[in-house]
Order: structure tokens, then C-alpha cells, then sequence
């Protein structure tokens, strides 16, 4: 494996195999790797030629008051988990690397921002569209690989694919989670140890949530509150949304019904959680996949 800390390394270095006909998967990520990022690069060890890792904490993506400076960061660590998994480059650029001036165009992302992250965290996906844009375009994948845990994520990315016309395939990824339900998440070693063993209400909500709803209940009111009363009653956390949308297009429901995703984040006293399910339901009562 190497380690690239330059785009224009990086850049050479695609191109030349891009002129051997390599097919190139791409796993984009801030780092402290945890078996979700592992699941991710898995997939693309078995899909490519090649496998490009990217780490990096984009500055860009984190409002004035989250987590930038916290965020967990351990190169090392990372360096060999990437080692095992069979990655050819890890792309390891600095903010100076990345941003070596204030941006002569800005991408601003229109449509899904309105709802979930988009809401709570202004400006959060102008910031992960920049930095994707700029990967893309020096990594050059054949094929990109995201976590379902960032849905909303995965929906803006096919966007900017789709719109910008990036000759990338959009890979979406189950979310990997922990043996009590938790999410796997590189922030979830900020969490309090009582907060920790709170924080699979999260998972178990949603799981309520899913048996509710194959049980016939199609009101989102219901499910919502359902959800709440069981992450106030269940944790110290402050809910920041509890919403259920059609999915990708992120669109208020009437009624639980078709492709719809059920999105929770919650914040703890230095950690902020999200949690998602997606679930297909039919007009047949009880038609949940
Ligand atoms: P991050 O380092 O948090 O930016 O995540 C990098 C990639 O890993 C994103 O596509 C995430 O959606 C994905 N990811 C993070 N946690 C998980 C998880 N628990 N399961 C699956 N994918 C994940």
C-alpha cells in the first residue's frame, strides 16, 4: 500500500492506470476506521483493480460549533487497518493540500437540504459536495462506495453524480452495526460510558418503529412519537429530528407508504447520533420489507 499525500501524486498515479484500463474503487472517509469504513472497502477490494482510500477531515462539512477539532483522528491505526484490508493508495492530504486558497466557485446544494442533516447542519452538504467534487476528480473511480448510515448523504451524492455528469457508479452500503444495535461510528468513542449503553435505544426505536409499522400502523405522527417517547424515556439524549420521508427524494409522507426512510439524530453531551432505516412498504397491510 501507498501512501499519497500530494494530488498530484495521486493524480499521476491514477491516470497511469486508468491508461491500463483499471477499474478504480473509491472509499471516502475522515478517518479512525471502524468495520463500517472496513465493510466499505471490503466491497471494493472485491469489485476493482484497484482500491483508493481517502482520509481526511474536511473542514468544510462542520459548522463553527461542531466537531471539527474533536473529530477522532489515528493515522496509525488507520494506516495498517487499511493495510489489511488490501487498499493499494491511502490518500492522505492536508487542509493546505486541499484548500490551498479560499474557493473561486462554491457548490451549493439545493434539492433534500431542507430536511434532516440538511436542516440542523447549514452549509453541511455545500461541504461534503466540495470535497467529493475535488476527490473525484483526482482519484478518477470507476466506482464510489457510501455508508447507508449517511442516507441523506448517499441521496445529495446522487445528485451531484447525476448532475455533473461524474462517470462514477454510485455504490450504497448497508449500515454495519455494533452486537447491541448501534451504529458503527468513528464519533462513538466520544460518548460517556452511560451514554453508550443509552445509545442502543437509538437502534431498537427504529426497530419498534419497523415492528409497529409491519404490524398495519401507517400514521408517521404515531411511529414518530413512538419513537421519541422511547429515546426520552431510554437516554440523557436531546432529540434533533425524528422524521420519516419517502426515500431518496426525502419528501413529507402522508401516510408510511412505498420507499420510505425513518432518520433519527440525537445529541449527547459531546456527541451528536444519527440512525436511519429504509424500508420498503407495500399498499397490502403489513407489507414491510
Ligand atoms: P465517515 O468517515 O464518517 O465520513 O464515513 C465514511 C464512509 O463510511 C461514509 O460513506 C459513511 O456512510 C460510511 N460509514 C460510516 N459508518 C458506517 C456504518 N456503521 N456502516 C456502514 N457505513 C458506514
Amino acid at each position: 500500500m501507498r501512501v499519497i499525500t500530494t494530488i498530484k501524486d495521486m493524480q499521476t498515479e491514477i491516470i497511469n492506470l486508468k491508461a491500463q484500463s483499471k477499474s478504480i474503487g473509491f472509499v471516502p472517509t475522515m478517518g479512525f476506521l471502524h468495520e463500517g469504513h472496513l465493510t466499505l472497502l471490503k466491497r471494493a477490494r472485491e469489485e476493482n483493480d484497484i482500491v483508493v482510500l481517502s482520509i481526511f477531515v474536511n473542514p468544510l462539512q462542520f459548522g463553527p460549533t461542531e466537531d471539527f477539532s474533536t473529530y477522532p483522528r489515528d493515522f496509525d491505526r488507520d494506516q495498517s487497518l487499511a493495510e489489511c484490508e488490501g487498499v493499494d493508495f491511502l490518500f492522505y492530504p492536508s487542509v493546505e493540500e486541499m484548500y490551498p486558497h479560499s474557493s473561486s466557485v462554491r457548490i451549493i446544494v439545493q434539492e433534500r437540504t431542507d430536511v434532516l442533516c440538511g436542516k440542523s447542519r447549514p452549509g453541511h452538504f455545500d461541504g461534503v459536495a466540495a470535497v467529493l467534487t475535488k476527490l473525484f476528480n483526482i482519484v478518477l473511480p470507476t466506482r464510489a462506495y457510501f455508508g447507508k448510515k449517511d442516507a441523506q448523504q448517499v441521496a445529495v451524492i446522487e445528485g451531484l453524480i447525476t448532475d455533473f455528469n461524474f462517470p462514477i457508479e454510485l455504490i450504497p452500503v448497508d449500515i454495519v452495526r455494533e452486537e447491541d444495535g448501534l451504529a458503527k461510528s468513528s464519533r462513538n468513542v466520544n460518548l460517556l460510558p452511560n451514554e453508550r449503553r443509552q445509545a442502543a435505544v437509538l437502534f431498537k426505536s427504529l426497530a419498534a418503529a419497523k415492528e409497529t409499522i409491519e404490524g398495519g400502523e401507517r400514521n408517521p405522527r404515531t411511529i414518530k412519537n413512538l419513537i421519541s417517547n422511547m429515546i426520552c424515556s431510554e437516554t440523557n439524549g436531546e432529540i434533533d429530528y425524528v422524521e420519516i420521508y419517502s426515500y431518496p427524494q426525502l419528501k413529507t409522507l402522508e401516510n408510511i407508504d412505498g420507499t420510505c426512510i425513518i432518520a433519527i439524530a440525537v445529541k449527547f453531551s459531546k456527541v451528536r447520533l444519527i440512525d436511519n432505516i429504509i424500508l420498503e412498504v407495500g399498499q397490502e397491510i403489513g407489507g414491510v420489507k
